[in-house]
């Protein structure tokens, strides 16, 4: 991991610790987001209440500012369902991430299967 990414990924922590469980109203804590997955220009992380135990979900976070960039990466390594599946979907990018918890309430919480590995 690039100290870049790093950062990147500390700051979707430091996000996360701000904002608070829907379900016990705790803060999240940094542990509790998980890098899933790490493209260039996006992050998958998983964020979980480790007061509670409950998932909040998956998050996708665009890493840099060209959000067309992120969308690219999403086209050709996923499949073509998926990929329309997002073209649909707003491009997040960090500075949109408040837009990520309605994004990843419309998605099951297996959803995560359908990443490539
Ligand atoms: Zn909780």
């Amino acid at each position: 991991m690039s100290q870049s990414q790093g950062s990147s990924f500390q700051a979707i922590q430091e996000y996360f610790q701000r904002q608070s469980c829907r379900y016990c109203y705790h803060p999240f804590a940094a542990d509790g987001v998980q890098l899933l997955r790490e493209e260039p220009g996006i992050m998958v992380v998983r964020v979980s209440c480790l007061e509670c135990q409950r998932p909040l979900g998956v998050a996708i976070v665009g890493t840099n500012s060209k959000k067309n960039q992120a969308k690219k990466t999403i086209q050709s390594e996923w499949t073509k369902k998926d990929a329309q599946k997002f073209e649909k979907m707003p491009a997040i990018t960090y500075d949109d991430v408040l837009e990520a918890h309605q994004f990843f309430d419309s998605l099951g919480s297996d959803w995560t299967r359908h990443l490539a590995r």
